[in-house]
């Protein structure tokens, strides 16, 4: 039976990936910071670590014996990192530097890095292949960024089998509510008003978090040592169009929507290029709105996972 370690397995996209590892051993290695959560795994057989990615002494014990490590413990939110930079520098470069270490150390087989388009900055028009340069313009991306430049120089420096992949913004059930979707859904069930940024005419990708999983498995099979591969969403809105449709959505009006000092750097547009992922089989399944609809569902009949958040 395969062993795959995920690391920040217990957040978001991560408890996803878990629940779609069937007939593997699994091992999810997570810190538990306010965004990883044990309930999210419920259901899904695993060995649980609760330990910090940036510890080499523990992941000497515990990487050791993977044939996969798919690495998404990250400090994921961008309001975070314009508030403190200093926790995802740490997490999202020195903890990839010291994972990627310890799987060169323990001669892991194969290692998939979890990235985003982010990296790239802003693009008004077009779309971004793997080839472009990184040009992050927050703490968040320009921390990403350099964990993907640490993947890349182990693939090429120490030979170690790592494919990086970048995706746009995933939503879904279990995401917490600090990033759109999930943070106009509960504040509209609340009855209370949603914060939209600037003009709301910022352009997202969106991608439902199960394709997202379903690129990384690929990318887990058939990718190359030191390659990236994009995994596109599959409905580019404004935030103003998807504000509009969240509030279709939980029965409000315009009434409930309070516009808000724009954050700082907004990046205005991302978009990436898949045909590289495409080519090598990759289609996301989960039309936008039949997706968008069971994930507002999911965030009325679950009340209880974030009234505390
Ligand atoms: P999340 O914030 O929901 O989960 C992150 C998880 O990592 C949490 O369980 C947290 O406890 C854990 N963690 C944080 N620091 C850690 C550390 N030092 N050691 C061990 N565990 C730690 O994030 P997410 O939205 O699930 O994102 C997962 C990955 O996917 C991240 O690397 C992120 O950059 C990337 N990504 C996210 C999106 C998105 O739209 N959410 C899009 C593209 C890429």
């Amino acid at each position: 039976m395969k062993r795959i370690l995920v690391t920040g397995g217990a957040g978001f996209i991560g408890s996803h990936f878990v629940h779609g590892l069937a007939g593997a051993d699994v091992t999810v290695l997570d810190k538990l910071t306010y965004a990883g959560n044990r309930a999210n795994l419920e259901g899904a057989p695993h060995t649980f670590v609760h330990g910090d990615i940036c510890d080499a002494a523990l992941l000497a014990e515990v990487v050791p014996g993977h044939d996969l490590v798919v690495n998404f413990a990250a400090e994921s939110h961008v309001d975070r990192s314009i508030d403190g930079a200093a926790e995802f520098v740490r997490t999202n470069v020195l903890g990839t530097q010291t994972l990627l270490q310890a799987c060169l150390d323990a001669g892991v087989p194969k290692v998939v890095q979890v990235s985003t388009d982010e990296v790239y900055g802003s693009i008004d028009i077009g779309s971004w292949d793997e080839s472009a340069p990184l040009q992050p313009r927050s703490p968040y991306a320009a921390a990403k960024a350099g964990g993907d430049l640490i993947a890349r120089s182990y693939a090429i420096t120490y030979g170690l089998d790592v494919s990086i992949t970048r995706c746009g913004n995933n939503y879904g059930p279990r995401q917490y509510p600090e990033k759109l979707i999930p943070l106009f859904v509960t504040n509209l069930l609340r009855g209370r008003k949603v914060p939209l940024y600037g003009d709301g005419g910022n352009v997202r990708d969106w991608i439902h978090v199960e394709d997202h999983c379903a690129g990384i498995r690929l990318v887990a099979e058939v990718g190359k040592r030191g390659e990236v591969y994009h995994i596109a969403g599959t409905a580019e809105l404004t935030n103003k169009e998807l504000t509009g449709r969240l509030l279709d959505a939980c029965g409000h009006s315009w009434a409930m929507v309070k516009p808000v000092q724009d954050r700082k750097g907004h990046d205005r547009r991302y978009s990436l290029d898949d045909r590289k992922l495409r080519a090598l089989g990759y289609a996301p399944g989960i039309p936008f709105e039949q997706g968008l609809r069971d994930t507002v569902r999911w965030y009325a009949d679950n009340r209880d996972w974030w009234a505390g958040a």
